[in-house]
């Protein structure tokens, strides 16, 4: 297949963010993106052409069965180089997620070849300052016009792109979370381990809950005791004890996080204890009082890092680390952000230049 390009002329560009350090995340959007089609068992027309509206047809099956599935991953430009960090394992995540939702794989090599040629095209696009990035979204849907339960014959893969500021805008802020026994995200057998769009749908309720308690995200439980920690809707999660590091083990119904993988990594060469090991709330909020847990932190591409100082659990409050950022959580963060950006030793070979 042959990449087309469609380039939008310079004068019908959109003007640039004047603030990248004050830009929300995913709101604005470069002058181009990606898109592939697949019919008749086969992807065509990949092509970089103008950022603009789908055209779908109402019955188009994504929007009644919610067979859609997403990545999300970053690219940093860093003196006037550009990274992307560990890409190929996003676009091997989609085509697991795809597997799950009965729909059509993408040759890894031909997406990222694709995916490098929009960043360049969108260089410019891309902020420098520290904390800032491009954020990358990877995208399929399921588009044959057809009503009925089965999967879909159509498809459409496409890759927007836009500019984000730092997802701490005011410093390294520790999160206040609360973790929801009424609801549930995931149960084993199910979708829990694909970026699949139905899963944040069915988390809006819990994060609506979560925001009216003043917390900024939900930290779910497993569906059948609801006893052991699982993640939040965008982010893994770790406990540091006394003597390890500890996170809730990849059983089908939580998401598989390059962050989370990478975490994994670096504290292990860094001599810790890393144990992939289920982790009560009970645990949790019992080692807050008696000191054993030492901090917790979220990893998930957005943030990279986000320190979490309190959970709210029925009703009552839990403070982590005096509410402050733990010296694990903060190292941790400057090693991942520093190799994002093309800064550290890539001894693990996860940079990959555009
Ligand atoms: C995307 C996501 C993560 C984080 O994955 P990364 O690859 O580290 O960005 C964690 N949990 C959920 C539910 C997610 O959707």
């Amino acid at each position: 297949m042959n990449l087309k390009v469609e380039l939008v002329p310079p004068v019908r560009r959109k003007p640039k963010p004047k603030d990248p350090l004050k830009l929300p995340f995913g709101s604005t959007f470069t002058d181009h993106m990606f898109t592939m089609r697949y019919r008749n068992s086969e992807w065509s027309d990949p092509q970089i052409g103008p950022y603009q509206p789908l055209s779908l047809d109402p019955a188009a099956m994504c929007l009644h069965y919610g067979q859609g599935i997403f990545e999300g991953m970053k690219a940093y430009r860093r003196a006037g180089k550009v990274y992307l960090f560990r890409p190929r394992d996003n676009i091997m995540r989609l085509n697991d997620s795809a597997k799950r939702m009965v729909m059509p794989e993408v040759d890894v090599d031909f997406v990222l070849g694709c995916l490098k040629e929009l960043v360049k095209t969108e260089r410019d696009w891309i902020p420098d300052l520290p904390g800032t990035s491009l954020y990358i979204r990877p995208t399929m849907i399921a588009v044959e016009p057809k009503l009925g339960v089965r999967a879909s014959l159509e498809y459409l893969f496409y890759i927007i792109v836009g500019p984000v500021g730092p997802y701490f805008p005011e410093g390294f802020n520790p999160l206040k979370i609360m973790v929801s026994d009424k609801y549930v995200r995931a149960v084993r057998g199910g979708v829990g381990f694909s970026k699949t769009m139905g899963n944040y749908a069915a988390s809006l309720l819990g994060g609506k809950e979560a925001s009216d308690a003043g917390c900024s995200q939900v930290l779910w439980l497993d569906a059948i005791e609801r006893k052991y920690v699982e993640e939040t809707s965008t982010m893994n999660v770790f406990v540091k004890f006394d003597k390890e590091l500890a996170t809730p083990p990849l059983d089908g119904t939580i998401l598989p996080g390059i962050t989370r993988h990478s975490v994994i990594r670096i504290a292990k060469d860094w001599n810790l204890t890393v144990n992939e090991r289920r982790v009560s709330i009970d645990e949790i909020a019992d080692g807050t009082k008696s000191g054993k847990v030492k901090e917790l932190f979220g990893a998930g591409t957005a943030a990279t890092i986000a320190p979490i100082g309190e959970l709210l659990y029925q009703g009552k409050s839990y403070v982590v680390s005096g509410g402050k950022t733990g010296d694990l959580t903060r190292r941790l963060y400057d090693e991942l952000t520093a190799l994002q950006c093309g800064e550290g030793k890539d001894k693990y070979g996860w940079v990959v230049s555009v």
